[in-house]
Parts: structure tokens; C-alpha cells; sequence
């Protein structure tokens, strides 16, 4: 069995954006995008982080780059056997550690800039950071990354538009490795591109990962590309995270019900079977109007007293002798009551 090892360690992470009106722009609260968040991610695995819009997943991943300065907590990277905290670094040492966490973003049109060539695009982190010194060196590297995502090098003097969405995509891929990071964080990579080009891409971010070890940090709505994608999935709802397991775990036995709403509104690959969907009602509430207590309460079919007033923890469910951190008062009654999938039939 390969020994697993964290190597980025997340612990009480917290996002406060300010809430402000008028002209003057005079503060009149704050809205909690991120609420005391942990969770480690192992060296070479996928981890994925899901949840609606509006759950703070894309926030949690820009924390860990410092893209924005979080509130609190800390984000420990281990180099070899040290490991350092993103949040403490000063600017010049930041700036190592970005070389090591990549992003990918969700619109590859977006993210590249349209006035540049492939060639000036994939060049410039190498410039910038002193890995090529002149141009010669320069081409030589970018048509090698080229060719690492599939693409003909003899194109890297056209711009971004002359591209498809999925070519697109393997730009800001190669752009993303040109430093050879050790984690990549992937927000939605797949989203913007149509059904038959996800496949490829997420394909081409497996067949990397093996290549040159890497490890993921796959932000997704889209549970179908998780169950494909990742090893562990942690599931987000107002800026919490509710659920965190394996793949499997989650998939076969989810505990929290929102975990089991969201897997009911996602489709199952047997034409025989259905989910049973949870009676959940409403809409997700407005993260400045948080639910006291668990914030899922307001929708939970489940709800009783000690929901509306206290927070649940994740806590060990210790299920299945797999980690499986549940944060819900009444998920072993929950459990119970749930038949995740039926027959069609009825049998
Ligand atoms: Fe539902 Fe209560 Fe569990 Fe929250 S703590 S998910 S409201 S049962």
C-alpha cells in the first residue's frame, strides 16, 4: 500500500468580505464566504472540493494561492520535510510557493490574454521567473509544453481566438505546468467546454497527474466529473464543509443531507434505477442571512431544535473503516432512513 502524505494542510479557514452600500461605500456588515474551514490534501491525489454556487469553493481555492488574503487560519505546504504556512510568507517567498501551487481557471478564454501569442503566453511565467533566458531557449520549452498537452507546436505563433475551448484549455494547461508545480488547483476546468470536449481535457489532467506526480485540488459542481476525477471529495454548503471521504464513501454512503440532495439531483449511470430525492425545500440562503445553528436547517427535512442552535462539527462517522467526517447532529438517524437508490420497477 503507497504510504499518503499531506502536502497542503488547511486549518481554520476563514473569508469575510465586507458588506457595503451607498455612495460612500459605508460598511454595513460582512458576509462569511469561508467559515473555519480544515482539510488536508495528499501528495498525488485528487481532492475535490464541490458544492452550489455561492458554498465558497472557489474562494477556499483562491485563499490557498493568497489570490485573496483570507481572514484567519492557516495553509501549510510541506516542502520535503519542512513545511511553511502560505499565509505568513512575505511577498519573495509567496512567490516561490506560487510557482509550486498553480491555478487552472474555469474559462480558458478569459484567462489567457488575447492580444499574446501561444508562444508569449506560455513564455511569460518563464521569463518572469528566470527559467529561460532568451528566446531560442524560450520556444524550445513552450513547443515542448505544446506537445505535453496535445497540441501541434508549429502553432504557438496564432492567438487564443484561433483556438476551440478545449485547445484553449490545453494552452492554459500547458501555461499552468510551464513552472512544473507540484499542486495544481483546477476551479471548474471542464465547465465552460462542451459535453464531448470535458472528457478529453479531464483525461489529459489524469494522464499529467501520473506523468509528473501531481496533485489536485479539483473545485467542481458537477458531481458526475468529480466521481471520474477524484479520490476524496469534501462537500461545501455556505462556506462549510459538511461531508469530506473517499470517493467511494461518498458516492455509495453520503451521511449528510445535503450531500444526499445533491446526489439525487445528479444523474446515475444504471437507466434501471433512481434516487430517492430528500424532501428538501427551499433555495440556498443568502450567505449575508445565515441560518443560525447548521446553516442547512432552512432546508433539511430533518431539522429539529438543536439544528437551529447549534453548529454542527465534522466530526468521525467511523464508518466503514475509511475517514469519513460528517457534520450534521442527527446523521446516524438520518442514515437509517435513507434508501439512496431504488429500482424502477419497484423490486
Ligand atoms: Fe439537517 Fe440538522 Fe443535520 Fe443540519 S444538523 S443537516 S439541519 S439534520
Amino acid at each position: 500500500m503507497t504510504e499518503v502524505s499531506p502536502i497542503i494542510d488547511v486549518r481554520n479557514l476563514s473569508m469575510k468580505f465586507d458588506r457595503v452600500k451607498g455612495f460612500r461605500r459605508s460598511v454595513i456588515g460582512q458576509v462569511v464566504a469561508v467559515d473555519d474551514v480544515s482539510f488536508t490534501v495528499n501528495e498525488g491525489e485528487t481532492l475535490a472540493l464541490v458544492g452550489e454556487s455561492g458554498s465558497g469553493k472557489t474562494t477556499t481555492g483562491r485563499c490557498l494561492v493568497r489570490a485573496i488574503e483570507p481572514s484567519a487560519g492557516n495553509v501549510f505546504y510541506r516542502q520535503g520535510d519542512s513545511s511553511v504556512d502560505v499565509l505568513a510568507l512575505e511577498r519573495r517567498e509567496l512567490n516561490e510557493v506560487r510557482r509550486k501551487m498553480r491555478m487552472v481557471f474555469q474559462d480558458p478564454f478569459a484567462s489567457l490574454n488575447p492580444r499574446m501569442t501561444v508562444e508569449q503566453l506560455i513564455a511569460e511565467p518563464l521569463y518572469i521567473n528566470n527559467v529561460v533566458s532568451d528566446r531560442t531557449e524560450a520556444r524550445a520549452k513552450v513547443a515542448e509544453l505544446l506537445e505535453m498537452v496535445q497540441l501541434d507546436p508549429q502553432l504557438m505563433s496564432r492567438y487564443p481566438h484561433t483556438f476551440s475551448g478545449g485547445q484553449r484549455q490545453r494552452i492554459a494547461i500547458a501555461r499552468t505546468l510551464s513552472l512544473e508545480p507540484q499542486v495544481v488547483i483546477a476551479d471548474e476546468p471542464v465547465s465552460a467546454l462542451d459535453v464531448s470536449i470535458q472528457a478529453q481535457i479531464l483525461n489529459l489532467l489524469k494522464e499529467l497527474q501520473r506523468e509528473r506526480q501531481l496533485t489536485y485540488l479539483f473545485i467542481s459542481h458537477d458531481l458526475a466529473v468529480v466521481r471520474y476525477q477524484s479520490d476524496r471529495i469534501a462537500i461545501m454548503y455556505l462556506g462549510r464543509i459538511v461531508e469530506i471521504s473517499t470517493r467511494d464513501e461518498i458516492f455509495e454512503r453520503p451521511l449528510h443531507p445535503y450531500t444526499q440532495l445533491l446526489l439525487a439531483s445528479s444523474p446515475i449511470p444504471d437507466p434501471r434505477m433512481k434516487r430517492i430525492r430528500p424532501e428538501t425545500i427551499g433555495e440556498v440562503p443568502d450567505p449575508a442571512n445565515r441560518p443560525s445553528g447548521c446553516a442547512f436547517n432552512t432546508r433539511c427535512p430533518y431539522a429539529t431544535d438543536i439544528c437551529r442552535s447549534e453548529v454542527p462539527q465534522l466530526k468521525e462517522s467511523g464508518t466503514a473503516g475509511e475517514a469519513h467526517l460528517v457534520a450534521c447532529h442527527l446523521w446516524e438517524a438520518v442514515e437509517l432512513s435513507q434508501r439512496p437508490l431504488e429500482a424502477l420497477d419497484g423490486s
